[in-house]
């Protein structure tokens, strides 16, 4: 008997691979086109889904191939307003995403993940406890925006508008996948998002960044950078270690004049760690050789961990600087 694990899953098929199976099937390509628009421009969950399609043929794809979907296994709403998401893929991995609305802006935006688990171990993170399982395929990754926006459009009344690769991995370890999902998410034959409105968060892996350039990226690229200086970059970042700040600054330069798309950082301010007058003097001198936002952010700690978010008073003041 033929199991699910066996079958392939339709959505790891280009458009002529698909093509090809359903020449094999004898069907037309426009069929394989029309099935192909059910999963990506619909996000079509089952064959059941695909009704212009015959029932003989769902039948038969239904035989042949699989969905491999993700499901919600778990919500939670914090008292700011987001919605965390806990999924479960069809290997009974968990992972997460998170809805951040900003009503007043009309923005709706998906932080997503990309890994399961992450190899990179940086401090204050829940997920550097974890070891990297495997990375998401592009569905997956597509399949969490498709499920946040609908989230999105019950609770608030509007889609996502903006999606972010800040989850759960590192988005430049899992480049193909994060490419081919971004694919999907912007092509005319997908949901047709534009890819100013996406942003590829990174630790900093600077051959990847240049990398991105050379490969014509689109979307936004944000450091995650939480330290000015290497030494403190080094003591929560392990991978500052083999991409230091002059590399990393080196590699974003390349970016920016490469592509011209935005940047910035993200740095969350650690009480007594990086939130000093000093360290805003740091930074300052991280911004002036290229055009760049920087987002202060508020750290949420976890268990054990050896930080705790800054006191408002020393990140007002180390923001104002
Ligand atoms: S790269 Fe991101 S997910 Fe991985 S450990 Fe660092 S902060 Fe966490």
């Amino acid at each position: 008997m033929e199991t699910i694990a066996a079958k392939k899953d339709i959505r790891t098929c280009s458009l002529p691979e698909l093509e090809e199976a359903f020449r094999e099937l004898g069907e037309p390509s426009y069929r394989a086109k029309q099935a192909y628009s059910w999963l990506w421009q619909k996000a079509a969950r089952s064959f059941e889904d695909m009704t212009n399609l015959s029932k003989p043929l769902r039948l038969m794809l239904e035989e042949r191939f699989v969905i491999r979907g993700i499901q919600l296994d778990k919500t939670q709403v914090s008292s700011d307003g987001t919605i965390k998401s806990r999924f479960r893929l069809h290997d009974w991995h968990l992972i997460e995403s998170v809805l951040i609305p900003v009503p007043e802006e009309q923005r709706y935006t998906v932080c997503v993940s990309c890994q399961v688990g992450c190899s990179l171990t940086c401090k204050f993170c829940a997920t550097g406890r974890m070891k990297r399982v495997r990375n998401l395929d592009p569905g997956e990754i597509f399949d969490q925006v498709v499920l946040v926006s609908q989230q999105s459009v019950e609770t608030f009344g509007h889609p996502i508008t903006n999606v972010v690769y800040m989850g759960m991995g590192e988005p430049l370890l899992a480049y193909s996948n994060v490419m081919e999902s971004i694919e999907r998410l912007t092509s005319p034959s997908g949901l047709n998002m534009s890819p100013k409105r996406i942003t590829i968060s990174t630790a900093g892996i600077a051959k990847m960044i240049v990398k991105l350039a050379d490969d014509g990226c689109k979307t936004n690229l944000a450091l995650s950078l939480h330290a000015a200086d290497d030494a403190k970059r080094n003591e929560i970042m392990p991978i500052n270690e083999q991409n230091n700040l002059e590399v990393l600054m080196d590699a974003l330069d390349y970016f920016y004049k490469t592509t011209k798309n935005r940047i910035s950082y993200e740095y969350i301010a650690f009480e007594k760690f990086n939130d000093s007058l000093a360290d805003a003097a740091n930074l300052t001198r991280l911004c002036r050789r290229f055009p760049v936002r920087v987002n202060i952010i508020e750290y949420n700690p976890i268990d054990d961990a050896p930080f705790s978010k800054s006191e408002e008073d020393r990140m007002n003041a180390f923001a104002l600087f």
